[in-house]
C-alpha cells in the first residue's frame, strides 16, 4: 500500500517539478495534475492485467494454469494477484484431495462382489461397477446417462422401480441368462439424496440351484421312504385284521422285513452322505493296504453274487502291486464296495466282473471295476453320480439299491483328491475307475 502512495507521490512530484521548471507561473498545478493522471494510467494498466487474468474461464484446469501464470504486478495489485494465486492453489489442493477420495470410494465399490448402480432422480445411470455391467449387460462407460428402463427391459424390474417400494428385492433373469444356463439376479434398490437411487444386484443362481436341490432331495427322500413304509403299514393292517394261515403270515413277515431292510439301507446311505459332507477332509496319515480293501470287496461281492444270481458271476480280483493307500479306510472301503456291488447287482448271472488295483506309471493308484453287464447309454453317464438318479429303476429296487451309491463314491473320490471315471457301452458292459493321486499311494514295503 505504501508503494502505491509512494508511486503517486513520485508521479505528482515529477509532474509538478517538470511543470514548474518549464512553465513558471501556473505550470506547477498542471504538472501535478499530469503526474496524478500518469499514476492513474499506470495503476489502471496494472488493474487491467489483473482483471484479464481473473476473467479467463474458470474450469479447474484454467484455475491451475492461472495459478501458474500469475502476472508480475507491482504494488497492491501484485498482492491481490498473489493472494488470489494462493487461494487458487488451496482450491486445487482441496479438489485433488476430494478427487482422490472419490477415486478410492469408487475403487471400493468396484471391488464389491455385488453389482452397484447409481441412478439420478430421472432414473439415468450415473455410475456402475463392472459386476453390475456384467449382470445387466451394460457398457460401464458408453451407457452412462442412459435411462435404466431402456437398458433393462424386464417388466418385473421396471414395475419395481416405478412402484418405489424398496423394502423388498426383486428377482429377475440376468442379461446372459439362457434356458440352458439360467442366471438369476436379486436386485435391491434404496432411495437416497433427492430421489436418487442406489441399486445393488446379486447373482443368486447358485443359491437358487442349491435351494432347488434341497427341495428335490427332501421330495426324493420322502418318496423313497414312503413306498416301503406304505407296504409295511399295509401288511401290518392285514396281519391285524385277517386270520391268516401260518405260511401266509410268514410270507408277509418276510416281505415286511425286506421293506424295512430297504428303509434301513436308505437311512444308512443318507447318514453316510451327511457324514461325508460334514466331516473334515481325510489327511494322508492313515494308511490302508490295497490287499485288505480288495479282500473285503471280494468277500462281499461273492456273498451278494450268490444271493442275486443262482449261477453266480465270474469274479476276478487282482492287485498287481500290493501297496497302501492314504485316507479314511471306511470311506474308501464304502466307495470300493459300492462300485463292486453295483457291478454284481446289474450284471446278469454268468457275467464277467473284473476288479483290479494297479499302480500307474506316474505313481497314481487305480481301482478298476469292469463288468460285462447291460452297459449305460451315453446320455445317462454325466448324471449317474446325482443323488437318486437311476437308469434302471426296477433293477435298482429289486436288488436293494438306494440310488445313492455313486453319489457316495463321487464324494469319497473328491475328498481323497481322486478322479472318478466312468465309461460304458450299451449292451457290452461298464467300467468304473477311481484314480488316486500319487501322494496317497505308497508301496507296501515302505510301511
Ligand atoms: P443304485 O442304488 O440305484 O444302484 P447308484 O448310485 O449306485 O444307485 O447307481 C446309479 C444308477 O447307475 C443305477 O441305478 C444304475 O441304473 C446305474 N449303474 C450303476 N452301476 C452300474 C453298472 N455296473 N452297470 C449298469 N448300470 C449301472
Amino acid at each position: 500500500m505504501i508503494r502505491r502512495w509512494l508511486l503517486l507521490a513520485v508521479c505528482a512530484f515529477t509532474g509538478g517539478a517538470i511543470g514548474w521548471t518549464f512553465m513558471p507561473g501556473n505550470g506547477l498545478p498542471w504538472g501535478l495534475l499530469l503526474g496524478v493522471l500518469l499514476w492513474q494510467l499506470l495503476d489502471g494498466l496494472a488493474l487491467q492485467r489483473l482483471l484479464r487474468w481473473l476473467r479467463s474461464e474458470q474450469s479447474h484446469e484454467t484455475l491451475l494454469l492461472m495459478a501458474r501464470a500469475q502476472p508480475q504486478l507491482p504494488g497492491v495489485w501484485g498482492e491481490v494477484a498473489d493472494r488470489v494465486r494462493r487461494l487458487l492453489k488451496k482450491c486445487d489442493q482441496q479438489y485433488g484431495d476430494s478427487q482422490s477420495r472419490l477415486q478410492e470410494f469408487l475403487a471400493a465399490l468396484q471391488a464389491s462382489p455385488n453389482g452397484v448402480v447409481l441412478l439420478d432422480a430421472q432414473g439415468r445411470i450415473e455410475w456402475c461397477n463392472q459386476i453390475a455391467a456384467q449382470h445387466f449387460g451394460f457398457d460401464a462407460e458408453r451407457d452412462i446417462q442412459q435411462h435404466i428402463a431402456n437398458l433393462v427391459r424386464e417388466p418385473a424390474f421396471n414395475a419395481y422401480l416405478a412402484q418405489g417400494d424398496f423394502s423388498r428385492e426383486v428377482v429377475i433373469p440376468g442379461y446372459f441368462s439362457t434356458p440352458a444356463r439360467p442366471v438369476k439376479l436379486s436386485v435391491h434398490a434404496s432411495a437416497y439424496g433427492d430421489n436418487r437411487k442406489l441399486m445393488l444386484s446379486r447373482d443368486i443362481t447358485a443359491l437358487e440351484q442349491a435351494e432347488a436341490m434341497r427341495r428335490d432331495f427332501v421330495a426324493n427322500v420322502s418318496h423313497e421312504i414312503r413306498t416301503p413304509l406304505t407296504v409295511v403299514a399295509g401288511f401290518i393292517e392285514t396281519l391285524q385284521n385277517l386270520p391268516l394261515k401260518k405260511a401266509e403270515r410268514e410270507r408277509y413277515l418276510a416281505l415286511m422285513a425286506q421293506q424295512s431292510q430297504r428303509m434301513q439301507s436308505l437311512v444308512n446311505d443318507l447318514l453316510t452322505l451327511s457324514r461325508l459332507e460334514g466331516s473334515p477332509l481325510p489327511g494322508a496319515t492313515e494308511w490302508v493296504a490295497s490287499t485288505t480293501l480288495l479282500a473285503q470287496c471280494e468277500q462281499e461281492a461273492g456273498a451278494l453274487s450268490s444271493l442275486l444270481a443262482p449261477q453266480g458271476h465270474c469274479l476276478t480280483f487282482e492287485a498287481e502291486q500290493a501297496c497302501e493307500l492314504a485316507g479314511n479306510a471306511s470311506e474308501i472301503r464304502s466307495a470300493f464296495s459300492n462300485l463292486v456291488n453295483n457291478a454284481v447287482r446289474y450284471t446278469p448271472e454268468n457275467g464277467v466282473i473284473a476288479v483290479s488295483w494297479t499302480v500307474l506309471a506316474d505313481g497314481r493308484g487305480e481301482f478298476r471295476v469292469e463288468d460285462s453287464g447291460p452297459g449305460i447309454a451315453p446320455q445317462h453317464l454325466a448324471r449317474l453320480t446325482e443323488r437318486f438318479y437311476r437308469v434302471d429303476r426296477s433293477r435298482s429296487r429289486e436288488t436293494g439299491g438306494t440310488g445313492l451309491g455313486l453319489a457316495i463314491v463321487k464324494h469319497v473320490a473328491q475328498r481323497h483328491g481322486a478322479e472318478l471315471k466312468i465309461s460304458s457301452q450299451l449292451g457290452r458292459g461298464s467300467c468304473f475307475r477311481m484314480i488316486f493321486p500319487a501322494v496317497r499311494v505308497r508301496p507296501l514295503a515302505s510301511a
